[in-house]
């Protein structure tokens, strides 16, 4: 796959995130309605107004003329691709309606960006051997890190759908009860371990009602988003047994704004690594499904410097989206156009290629050198950022920063 040229020269660039191959779907507004729009090169393209002018004619449709891609998602993958069809060939190079286009291309410096679709439901899955077994020596011993299940299920816990917020919304430091080394007593204050969670989000697009295969569970799947999943580590460590993460993952999980479609990663695609237990027949996948996406966490304090603190690949997962779709599905569960699947935290092998300040730091016990200081975990007003590219030849899959600022926790909201 090689990049595909468009007359909007800004999108032929070979590091920038958003040529032709991409076309990542979000959500815009130069502060009037918020409207669908796709990214290429340095500009929104306003699909919308492409659909109301007829540019844009796709069976079935009107899909666009709501602040959001639910209703595209749901028409399914002919529906997906036949879009894409479109939009390059309206945007190739020498594309005779260039000038009817044009006029609804927007800078993508000025425009404000919003959640991309409306999620329906959202479930964290815990599908990163190294981030399972860093975690798990901390707390059980490396000889127990795994749990028995791990290797057999992908394991996961319905999350909240309503703490979602996109890129560049703050983050309020919660309060929560804690106990621990520090409080033998049970006490009630603001989280002082709070951490973020690299991780990919899968959105599904098609609605399933029963199981599905993962051949069915991969054709589901609209796009991809950058997701960050928020944890408070002090309030988790008491209150997650026996049942998992209640308050410690509730604040907030942030999403990038552009949901890149599965089309676009196509060239992309990579197995999962060698079972080191054979999975359930369920689980089997008909093909690579996993993506070389390189990614990376930036920190920036409170007017200083960014330091890049971790660089891993999503290849680094041991189960794919497309299982943790299929598995979510076995009971009869119905999957709905919109659901949000956290891939869980991708740590990497090494030690600077874990994804969250946890393992990073070990529990707190070593600290991390960034520019101007040192972190054990999230302090009030940085800043933290998650990017991700896939690199083909001359060209760049980019997906948009994911970012949240932690701001310091308010007075106690019980003392009134
Ligand atoms: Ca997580």
């Amino acid at each position: 796959m090689r990049l595909i040229r468009s007359w909007v020269d800004s999108a032929n660039a070979p590091d920038g995130p958003f040529p032709l191959n991409n076309l990542p779907c979000g959500v815009f507004s130069r502060g009037d309605d918020p409207r669908c729009g796709v990214a290429i090169g340095d500009f929104v393209l306003d699909v919308t107004a492409l659909e109301e002018t007829g540019l844009l004619d796709l069976d079935g449709g009107p899909y666009l003329d709501v602040p959001f891609w639910n209703d595209l998602m749901a028409a399914g993958p002919a529906t997906w691709s036949a879009f894409r069809d479109r939009l390059q060939r309206l945007l190739a190079e020498g594309a005779p309606d260039r000038a009817a286009v044009e006029p609804h291309l927007v800078p993508l410096a000025g425009a404000i960006l919003y959640l991309p679709f409306l999620v329906s439901e959202y479930t964290d899955f815990y599908a990163g051997r190294n981030h399972a077994f860093n975690v798990g020596s901390m707390f059980r011993g490396p000889e127990n890190a795994l749990p028995p299940n791990w290797l057999h299920i992908p394991i996961g816990y319905n999350g909240r759908a309503s703490s979602v917020v996109v890129s560049g919304t703050e983050v309020r430091r919660p309060w929560g009860q804690v106990k621990g080394a520090d409080h033998p007593a049970p006490a009630f204050q603001p989280s002082r371990r709070f951490d973020f969670e690299l991780e990919l989000g899968a959105v599904v697009g098609t609605a399933s009602d029963g199981p599905v295969t993962v051949a069915e569970a991969d054709a589901m799947i609209f796009g991809y988003v950058l997701l960050n999943d928020w944890s408070a580590r002090d309030i988790q460590a008491w209150e997650y047994q026996p049942l998992g993460p209640f308050q410690a993952k509730a604040t907030a999980t942030t999403i990038s704004p552009w949901i890149v479609m599965r089309a676009a990663l196509e060239p992309f695609r990579t197995s999962t690594p060698a079972r080191e237990v054979p999975l359930l027949p369920y689980l089997h996948e008909p093909g690579p499904m996993l993506y070389d996406i390189a990614l990376e966490v930036g920190l920036t304090p409170e007017g200083g410097t960014e330091t890049i603190i971790a660089r891993t690949n999503y290849a680094e997962m041991y189960y794919s989206a497309a299982q943790q779709l299929a598995h979510h599905t076995t009971s009869g569960c119905p999957m709905n156009t919109g659901d949000l699947l956290g891939s869980g935290t991708i740590s990497g092998p090494t030690k600077d290629s874990r994804g969250s300040l946890l393992e990073l730091c070990w529990g707190g016990r070593e600290p991390i050198a960034i520019a101007g200081g040192t972190r054990r975990f999230i302090e009030d007003n940085d800043t933290i950022t998650l990017r991700g590219h896939c690199k083909g030849a001359g060209f760049t899959i980019g997906f948009g920063a994911c970012t949240g600022k932690v701001t310091p926790a308010l007075a106690d909201p019980y003392a009134r």
